[in-house]
Parts: C-alpha cells; structure tokens; sequence
C-alpha cells in the first residue's frame, strides 16, 4: 500500500473548517488502496488533540500514530536523554515537555533550549537564547515556519520569526524538530514505509519534505505566499481533491 503524506493547515482545512471535497477524496483514495499520514508543522497541539479534531471534521478514525507533529519527533529525540530543558513558548509547550523531561526557568542550568512559538517576543528573549547558544547550549526549535494562515486572507507571525532573529544574531542556522529539516524526515523514514506522494500549501517546508523523502510533491493553492519558487514542485494543483484525483488516475 503507498502512502499519501499530506499537510493539515491551508491544504485540508483553514481553521478548523474543512476544505470541499476532501473527505470525499480521502475515502476514495482509501478504496484505491492508498494510505494517509497527516503531517503538521502545528506545536501549538498535542497529536491526539489535532486527531480528535481531525475525526471530528472527517468523520474518519485517524490512528494517532498517523499524525505526525514537531511534538512527536521531540519525544522521539528526547527518549533516553536526561536533560534540563529551558523552553520559550506557551504553557501548553511548557506543560507537554514537562511531561517528556525536566524543565528549568533558569537558561544556565539547561541542557537544551527549544524554541516554540509565542504571539510576541521580545529582543532580549532573543539576545538570552543567542548567548546560551554562543556558550556552547543546544538550541532548537520546534518549526521554522515564518507564517501561519489564520483565514484565507491574513496569517500571524510562525515560530520562524525568533528563529530568524536568533539566527542572524549567532550567524548560523537553528536545527528545528519541524518539516522540512532532517529529525522530521528521519522520523517519517523510520516509522512508515513507501511515502510516496507529499501534498501541501508551502514550498519551504511540504516541498522541501518531499524531496528529503524522495515523494513525488504536490502544491496546492493557499493564502500563504510562498518565498521560495514554487516551480520546483513536481506538480501544482488548486485544491486537495485535484491532487488525489490524479494520483488515482496516473499512478
Ligand atoms: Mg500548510
């Protein structure tokens, strides 16, 4: 059976509303023997709450296993590590990674510093998590998106905005536990095989995923505006239901 990896937010629902025609396309993808794994750059969420909503909006039973966030790729990375963790990000970050690990308010006594996303930060947040990282500190963060959509018009400001600043300060990248970079792909490359197909709205992370996959990429159309070509995406289609259309049709 291949499997079809498909991103969540802009590709088959925009804040919580389905986009039409997706679990139409989905049920028939299933009946031509074709598999799903849903893959979010969302940290905001644990993976059984974007499942519950997921089955909600479906009216489809999604295994919880088949859902893959930057969350579940920094359970698997933190496994068997004894680490303190400083995190910058909401309470509901702090209180799902004090469930994985012991977390410090105190940067200096921390092993790790991830980053997930706050609606504001401030730049001595950013000079704080730049010196940990130039003392020597493993810095993360969660997802590099620079934006997320909101509507089909607006988008806010993604975990990507510190990220960048962080960047430009210490003058070399972030590893992220998010789409597209390498602790993601390894994620997927262990647990599921024959990842064929990748759709989404983002070059920067679904396309980029895909090529680490070596998956044929699908982008569909969304309000995010997309930095980077989006001709180098195998194929471009308006919507979801387009994409599993000709997956069905030509492969
Ligand atoms: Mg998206």
């Amino acid at each position: 059976m291949n499997t079809i990896a498909t991103d969540l937010d802009g590709t088959i629902y925009l804040q919580s509303r389905i986009i039409p025609g997706v679990r139409d396309s989905i049920i028939s993808a299933k009946k031509n023997n074709l598999d799903f794994i849903f893959i979010t750059n969302n940290s905001s969420e644990t993976p059984q709450t974007v499942k519950n909503r997921l089955e909600k909006i479906l009216s489809i039973q999604i295994p919880v296993r088949n859902i893959v966030t930057p969350l579940i790729v920094l359970k698997k990375y933190l496994n068997n590590k004894n680490e303190n963790i400083y995190v910058h990000g909401s309470s509901k970050l702090k209180n799902y990674v004090s469930n994985l690990s012991v977390i410090t308010k105190n940067i200096k006594d921390a092993g790790i510093i991830l980053i997930g996303r706050k609606d504001h930060f401030t730049t001595d947040e950013v000079e704080i998590i730049s010196n940990a990282f130039n003392d020597g500190k493993n810095v993360f963060a969660l997802n590099k998106d620079l934006t997320f959509p909101i509507n089909e018009h607006e988008f806010k400001d993604g975990n990507g905005a510190i990220v960048k600043e962080i960047e430009n300060l210490i003058g070399c990248e972030i590893k992220s536990f998010g789409k597209p970079d390498r602790f993601y792909s390894s994620y997927l490359n262990d647990n599921f095989s024959n990842i064929r197909y990748v759709i989404g709205d983002r070059v920067d992370t679904d396309i980029l995923l895909a090529k680490e996959l070596n998956a044929k990429s699908f982008l569909v159309k969304s309000s995010i505006k997309n930095h980077l070509n989006e001709d180098i995406a195998d194929f471009k289609f308006s919507t979801f239901s387009e994409c599993i259309s000709f997956i069905i049709k030509n492969f």
